[in-house]
């Protein structure tokens, strides 16, 4: 088998995305190899295609015991054989999983680091052949990175004791610099490939809203998008209980996560979540890391974060299949207040010296501050955290709140033909501020000295605003319609493009932030309730997508795995759209491989089926 019929065989999927290939192909060529890919790209398929195709026995360090059930129960659930060594397991299953590993029964096993150089793994892995060292989640190795775990620091020691250095591979979704050198460093990488993909995800809608009556908000997003999965984060346990007690008086089914809860009720909480038996978790941020329920539909932050950083992780949790997820923070003033505190009483850094510790805050206030311009920005939400991460977007995405209700589409021909004429004929002598204080109509002493109140556009535009002037002029010069002279005079001139709309009648549309938000926020919330995940089926489409969902539920709990293990919302969607009517419909299908069909295939035909018959 080749990479490729492992992708359809096992995944069901079609193609690769972009860099998985490269990856993949790094690996199978004997090459260390880094990936740094935003949460959701698929960065596990990257280690464990190759796995399955090279020889010997590839081992996955990867810092959560959560991780490791989630991921060996999804190769499971493929017809793949993995297992997991960690602490969750009992000395008897340990030793059973350990013998059956020493059999070559697994090609892939997922290990805690801190199992590496125990005596026992040890015995195994030096008598085994070790393919690969694939570590997910390798920011833990640096102590810049947010989750450091020293055990991670053993990794190396690990692969030094071998008797033949394996290929080792990384993965992150952590981007800044520090870490990764850090992760090259330590992880003593040997020339490796890298591999940076941007950060965007395009499929998250991200907005910020300010409501007098968070609560209320949220319950209202609730209300409008029933059935759904999604989190919604709160900054301190306090808060997760009052939240989460008050979405239960109003009748919805959420559960509750946070670190003042026993082991045994969060880790019963974390599996009513994954199995969807209750669809809404309201937590603070110590839930979430080694979360890969794919189909989480909304994250919801009632309440500001401490930075970027953060948020872009928390809201990272929604739409890891690719399908539209929404991101929105609910702000209030408070929330600087609340992390402010948090920062003045940081027990973390206790071991710092007092030098140390004092730039550590100012950082994190730093942080905090760009975290706060997040929620005032006007600008496009997504470019801004774009921008944050070192990354250069549009300053238009079209997904992003203020980019739905700050900007609209206008027609600006003919201030554009106004300006370009008042340039000409000033021949080209002036600067962007006696422009455009002709064309508005200014009585000052410079326009009358340039005897500009003489020109034919003089007060041609005087009804609007100067902001918005500038604007257009901006945009003129994006466009190349108008160029400044780059000398102190910034003088504008015409360029060879100008005549197409001074003379060849040339249309210019632009993007323009709107003048005031009117009473948009009702507006939207109908807006985006129709662009909820069903939203882009047809009513007979959506009736199918319930009933498929409820079959899957049905075999979930007949097999007692999460119901995203049985098929992703994003595969449900896709059988919406095609509805297949035979096996090999079905197998074109995303997410619909060999193993999945011969054991689900036939009910959800027969689901597809029905459905169509009810319809006629
Ligand atoms: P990451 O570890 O990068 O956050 P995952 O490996 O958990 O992401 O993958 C996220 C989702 O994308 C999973 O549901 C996975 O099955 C899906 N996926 C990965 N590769 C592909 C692909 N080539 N085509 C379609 N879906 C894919
Ligand atoms: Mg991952």
């Amino acid at each position: 088998m080749d990479k490729f019929e492992i992708l359809k065989k096992y995944f069901g999927y079609h193609s690769f995305r972009d860099s998985q290939e490269t990856l993949i192909d790094s690996i199978l060529a004997g090459k260390d190899t880094l990936g740094i890919m935003p949460t959701g790209a698929g960065k596990s398929l990257c280690f464990q295609i190759p796995a399955l195709l090279m020889e010997g026995i590839t081992l996955v360090i990867s810092p959560l015991i959560s991780l490791m059930k989630d991921q060996v129960g999804a190769l499971n659930q493929a017809g793949i054989h993995a297992a997991y060594l960690n602490s969750s397991l009992t000395v008897n299953q340990y030793y059973k999983a350990l013998g059956l590993a020493k059999q070559g029964r697994y090609p892939i096993i997922y290990v805690a680091p801190e199992r590496l150089v125990t005596e026992e793994f040890l015995d195994f892995a030096l008598n085994q052949r070790i393919a690969m060292v694939a570590v997910d989640e390798a920011h833990c190795v640096s102590q810049w990175g947010q989750d450091f775990r020293p055990s991670y620091l053993k990794i190396v020691e690990f692969i030094r004791r071998l008797p033949k250095r394996p290929v080792v591979s990384a993965f992150t979704a952590t981007a800044t610099k520090e870490v990764r050198d850090d992760i090259m460093d330590i992880l003593m990488l040997q020339d490796p490939t890298v591999v940076t993909t941007g950060f965007d995800r395009k499929n998250l809608y991200f907005g910020v809203m300010a409501p007098k009556d968070r609560y209320g908000s949220i319950r209202n997003y609730l209300e409008c998008h029933p059935g759904e999965s999604g989190i919604i984060y709160c900054l301190t346990r306090k808060v997760v209980e009052e939240v989460c007690g008050r979405l239960r008086q109003d009748g919805f089914v959420v559960t509750r996560y946070h670190a003042g809860l026993s082991d045994q009720e969060r880790k019963e909480n974390q599996d009513d979540f994954i199995y969807d038996r209750a669809p809404v978790m309201v937590a603070t941020n110590a839930f979430g890391m080694g979360i890969d329920k794919s189909n989480v539909r909304f994250v919801l932050h009632y309440g500001m974060p401490k930075n970027m950083e953060a948020y872009y992780q928390e809201a990272g949790r929604a739409g890891r299949d690719g399908e539209p997820a929404e991101c929105i923070l609910y702000y209030a003033g408070q929330d600087v207040i609340t992390n402010q505190f948090f920062i003045d009483h940081n027990q973390d850094n206790q071991e710092l010296d007092e030098f140390t510790r004092a730039l550590v805050q100012e950082r994190d206030r730093e942080r905090l501050r760009k975290m706060t311009f997040y929620c005032f920005t006007n600008d496009c939400l997504r470019d801004y955290i774009l921008r944050y991460f070192g990354e250069y977007g549009s300053n238009y995405c079209g997904n992003c709140k203020n980019c739905l209700t700050q900007f609209e589409t206008v027609d600006v021909t003919k201030q554009a033909e106004i300006l370009l004429g008042c340039v000409r004929t000033c021949r080209q002598r002036y600067g962007v501020n006696v422009i455009i204080d002709t064309v508005r109509g200014a009585n000052t002493a410079k326009i009358r000295q340039y005897r500009m109140n003489e020109n034919p556009y003089y007060a041609a535009l005087a009804k609007e605003p100067s902001h918005r002037l500038r604007q257009v002029l901006n945009y003129l010069m994006l466009q190349e319609y108008l160029a400044v002279t780059k000398d102190e005079y910034a003088i504008v001139k015409l360029t060879g493009n100008s005549r197409r709309i001074l003379e060849e009648g040339e249309t210019v549309v632009m993007k323009m932030a709107k003048e005031q938000e009117k009473a948009v926020q009702g507006k939207e919330k109908k807006e985006r309730k129709s662009s909820a995940l069903a939203g882009n089926l047809s009513e007979a489409g959506e009736a199918l997508f319930e009933k498929l969902r409820t079959l899957r539920t049905r075999i979930a709990r007949e097999e007692k795995v999460p119901p995203y293990m049985v098929f992703s919302d994003k595969t449900l969607l896709d059988m919406c759209r095609k509805k297949p009517q035979n096996k090999t419909e079905m197998m074109s299908v995303s997410g619909v491989g060999e193993f999945k069909y011969d054991k689900y295939g036939e009910r959800f035909l027969e689901c597809i089926k029905e459905a169509a018959g009810e319809e006629s």
